[in-house]
């Protein structure tokens, strides 16, 4: 393998784009409040100039169906897929990485785009397009979200299934990445039309999918019922149930104790663990703003305020709200539930989104969607530590901006990775047909992220990277081992 170095050229790669598109289980470290659930036991290319032109085209048109506001930063979106490109070009710059092996490493192994019919409550049909990529199976099958959302693309989900094989890769699970989605706003669809549209493209896709093949978990606009949805389609289709083909499933199909929330109590152990690690702060002295207030957001909210932490705001698509008192976030997602949205709570402030990005606050969770952070923003964050729960917040340009001024980024791959952790476990539980208990999931999560934690630390110490270059650097390291042992086939 030829060895070349690359230079990197993010503002020309952003500009290319359009889209818019084991820790023991210590008692002292137990959540302080009265949370009957929570509280139990606590027991990149662009720089690729050397290989961009080989890579599939980013393929990203916005949709006009979306019918969120649009904001400078927003619109401007970086391609995501740029963006996964060039974190990874960097990276492998910096780990003096084979030309080959970059480009290998650069592109999906599969990609399925599929265009649907579905019949309407109204009895017209209407078309859907929805995707399906697999980025790495280098370490075993294939492990990611599926998204309903307007501005789902492909562009997007090679993006996500880029960096859920590093997540998987850094957790050390048996996983490669994937991603997938549908191009619709799943708020416009009757039940029904939902389960309909689910179904059909679960059918669509069902020869990428399968326990041994690549296994979908929530992410934007799907949660638990689409997966049970996913799985019996799965199971129709083949004669028998087969429970391990999705994961985040209800409990009684399957699923995990432990996962819906998982996503949210890991950023808080990664973050609170950071926090006292890099800073000598305790989360119980922190203000935090939480950016998304869907699985992600609320959870991590819950969790961080049962810690003790103070979370003084958080937005949604529509809008955001704050106290500087401390928001109390069941009662919050208890108002979210019934109205649809955070916004008009009657016991907070209201703030436009772009002010909770640039609340001076210690910790800022960007828990929504990717590319919010960008250069055109970066510079207005004021919050000491950003714990990334969403997948791809930040651009690189937004990195340097913020790393120039101080801002400790704990990296998504590292602080959102819970959710596939315990996605994992529920995966191992289904092929056993054996469940553990939530203490056990949640001991286990923990020892996991923080394991990892230290991994990514001890990198940081020795190099004096920052925590995204060697938290991909200990992800790319493995998939590269994994690759040279088992030999480029035939
Ligand atoms: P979700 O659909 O449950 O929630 C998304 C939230 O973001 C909603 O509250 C929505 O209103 C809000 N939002 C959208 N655009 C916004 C904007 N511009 N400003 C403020 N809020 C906005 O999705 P989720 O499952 O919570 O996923 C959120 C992020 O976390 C995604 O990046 C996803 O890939 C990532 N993630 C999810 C999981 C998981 O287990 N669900 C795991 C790891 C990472």
């Amino acid at each position: 393998m030829t060895k070349k170095q690359a230079n990197a050229n993010s503002s020309a790669q952003e500009a290319s784009s359009s889209s818019k598109q084991s820790q023991s289980r210590s008692t002292a470290d137990e959540p302080i409040a009265n949370n009957p659930s929570l509280a139990i036991v606590d027991s990149a290319s662009p720089s690729i100039t050397r290989t961009t032109e080989q890579h599939p085209p980013s393929n990203s048109h916005p949709t006009e169906i979306e019918s969120e506001p649009t904001h400078s930063h927003a619109v401007q979106r970086a391609s995501a897929y740029s963006v996964a490109q060039e974190q990874l070009t960097r990276v492998a710059n910096a780990m003096n990485l084979d030309d080959d092996m970059l480009e290998y490493l650069c592109v999906p192994r599969r990609e399925l785009i599929v265009h649907f019919p579905v019949v309407m409550d109204d009895d017209t049909i209407r078309m859907f397009t929805g995707f399906r990529v697999h980025h790495n199976t280098a370490l075993g099958p294939t492990k990611g979200g599926i998204r309903y959302h307007p501005d789902v693309s492909l562009d997007e989900s090679r993006a996500l299934a880029m960096w859920m094989t590093w997540k998987c890769a850094l957790m050390n699970l048996p996983y490669g990445g994937a991603k997938g989605g549908v191009i619709v706003n799943p708020k416009e669809l009757s039940e029904k039309e939902l389960q309909a549209m689910t179904r059909r493209y679960t059918t669509e896709i069902s020869l990428f999918i399968g326990p041994e093949i690549d296994i979908p978990a929530p992410d934007v606009g799907t949660d638990s019922k689409v997966m049970a949805w996913i799985m019996d389609t799965y199971s129709m289709n083949r004669g028998y149930s087969v429970p391990a083909v999705t994961t985040g499933k209800p409990l009684a199909v399957g699923g995990s104790a432990g996962r819906e929330y998982a996503t949210g109590l890991g950023i808080t152990y990664v973050t609170r663990a950071m926090l006292r690690r890099r800073l000598g702060l305790n989360l119980e002295d922190t203000t935090v703003a939480i950016q998304g207030f869907g699985n992600v957001g609320s959870w991590t909210a819950r969790a961080m305020h049962e810690r003790g932490a103070k979370v003084v705001a958080v937005s949604d698509v529509s809008g955001a709200v704050y106290d500087e008192r401390g928001l109390d976030p069941r009662h919050l997602k208890h108002y979210a539930e019934e109205t649809g949205t955070v916004v008009g709570y009657p016991r907070a402030d209201a703030l436009t989104k772009e002010e909770l990005l640039e609340l001076k606050v210690d910790v800022l969770v960007p828990a929504a969607l990717e590319g919010q952070i960008t250069k055109e923003n970066a510079d207005k964050i004021n919050a000491r530590v950003i714990a990334e729960g969403a997948n791809g917040p930040s651009t690189p340009e937004a990195d340097r901006i913020l790393e120039a001024k101080g801002v400790l980024i704990i990296p998504d791959i590292l602080c959102n990775a819970g959710g596939v952790v315990v996605s994992y476990f529920e995966w191992v539980q289904d092929l056993q047909a054996f469940s553990w208990d939530e203490s056990e999931i949640r001991h286990q999560m923990k020892r996991k992220l923080l394991e990892n934690l230290d991994d990514v630390l001890a990198i940081t110490v020795q190099t004096g990277q920052d925590l995204r270059t060697a938290a991909y650097t200990i992800a790319i390291q493995r998939i590269v081992d994994a690759v040279k042992y088992r030999g480029i086939y035939p």
